[in-house]
């Protein structure tokens, strides 16, 4: 069972964005983003300031809202800032990050960051509805996406989930639009969800 309370402020843990900081041996504290991130400036000897920053809904090329939430966590070696997307029926949805390698950096410059790569890719469309063909790419020959895994598919450890235009999109699934271009051939580049291609 997973905590309900931060072990550092005492204050209940978000159902999202909580970390687990210990070992085996030594047994594990649950913290809150903020009391991690002063264990981690702390040992790191960084002068560091958290910022919770509220959720902010986005509008996709459709029209269509997005909330996202957000995530600010001190690596060792710099700080990485997450915006998730977060749905009613706890689907996975976009996920974004930037990363600077300046621990002791302005908050909000690297807000401005994300939010804008946020903006650019909501902007974008790499799958769209047609009549009688299902989904089918939108652009030709470029899909953007997220691997994830599905733990309700049987062999859900061995076979992805993609996530494109913040909605999950199944193996099975992708493998079908795929049929389209039969005979064509195709470039696979898999890169960290901090950088932007
Ligand atoms: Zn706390």
């Amino acid at each position: 069972m997973s905590a309900t309370t931060c072990d550092g402020c005492g204050n209940s843990l978000p159902p999202f964005g909580s970390v687990s900081l210990g070992s085996i041996e030594k047994g594990y504290r649950h913290l809150c983003l903020r009391c991690y991130n002063a264990v981690i400036a702390e040992l790191s000897g960084i002068d560091f300031e958290h910022v919770d920053f509220q959720p902010v809904t986005l509008v996709d090329a459709d029209s269509v809202p997005h909330e996202f939430r957000f995530f600010f966590r001190l690596l060792g070696d710099g700080i990485a800032l997450a915006a998730h997307e977060t749905k009613d029926d706890n689907r996975e949805g976009y996920e974004f990050q930037v990363i600077s390698p300046d621990p002791e950096g302005e908050p909000l410059e690297l807000f401005r960051q994300l939010f804008e790569k946020m903006r650019r890719a909501l902007a974008q469309k790499h799958l769209r509805r047609t009549d009688g063909f299902g989904l089918q790419f939108a652009e030709l020959g470029i899909v953007r996406g997220r691997v994830s895994s599905d733990p309700d598919h049987d062999f859900g450890d061995q076979v992805p989930m993609l996530v494109i235009d913040g909605e999950p999109v199944s193996w099975e699934r992708f493998g079908q639009m795929l049929m389209s271009y039969e005979g064509f051939s195709f470039k696979l580049e898999v890169y960290d969800k901090s950088e932007e291609r």
